[in-house]
């Protein structure tokens, strides 16, 4: 379950960075390395799902990291922090950061903090290869990293799809399991919602069709 996940370490010291690699990967993480707050703000926007972020780095230190990745993004970040003072001002901040763990560490204490926060973490992967990305918390659905403009009836249809990729949904079982207000239950509603669906995707990525429509069936997702 963790295969996918992929961590981005930042860290000055080669020592600790090296210890983390090492307990991130034997627990099934993905790992990548940088060692200043500056390659970090190079890097972090690629695709993490937590950000282990030490507090004490050469130049551009972890706190100002930290505020320049939350202007842009709630990406998981667990900070690391080496004296007192910094734990101090890591409260102080109200905790922009999702946890904080104090060095020294052990890293069986970090890949369990990690767990937890990835656990309370909103988004979830639908689909191994993150064409699609499913927020459960915000409500959105991702489509190759860019959020899909849906009404709540296309919202709740691509969620039932996402579900179970390849499988084909009747008119009425999607009325059912969609549809909240008979008022709406139109003939054809479940037609013009799968064409809107269609239309968000081919908006982000024209070349690829996967509402699979089949006649006299009805509509579901294709199996990538
Ligand atoms: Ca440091």
């Amino acid at each position: 379950m963790n295969l996918s996940k992929k961590i981005l370490i930042v860290e000055d010291e080669p020592g600790i960075q090296e210890t983390l690699r090492i307990a991130l990967e034997s627990s099934g993480f993905l790992t990548q390395q940088v060692y200043s707050g500056e390659d970090c703000l190079k890097t972090w926007e690629e695709s993490f799902d937590l950000i282990i972020l030490d507090i004490g780095l050469p130049g551009i230190d972890g706190f100002d990291v930290l505020k320049s990745i939350r202007k842009k993004s709630q990406i998981p970040i667990l900070l690391l922090t080496a004296r007192d003072n910094e734990v101090d001002r890591v409260l102080g901040l109200e905790l922009e950061a999702d946890d904080y763990v104090s060095k020294p560490f052990s890293p069986r204490e970090i890949i369990a903090r990690i767990k937890t926060i990835l656990r309370r973490s909103a988004t979830s992967i639908t689909q191994e290869d993150k064409l699609f990305v499913h927020d459960e918390g915000k409500k959105i659905i991702y489509f190759s990293g860019k959020s899909l403009a849906l009404s709540p009836y296309e919202y709740k249809t691509l969620v039932l799809f996402l579900k179970r990729p390849g499988i084909i949904f009747t008119r009425e079982e999607i009325m059912d399991s969609v549809w909240t207000s008979p008022e709406d239950s139109f003939d054809r509603a479940v037609d013009t919602v799968i064409k809107n669906i269609r239309a968000r995707i081919k908006e982000i990525n024209p070349d690829l069709d996967l509402i699979e429509t089949r006649r006299g069936q009805g509509y579901g997702l294709k199996e990538i």
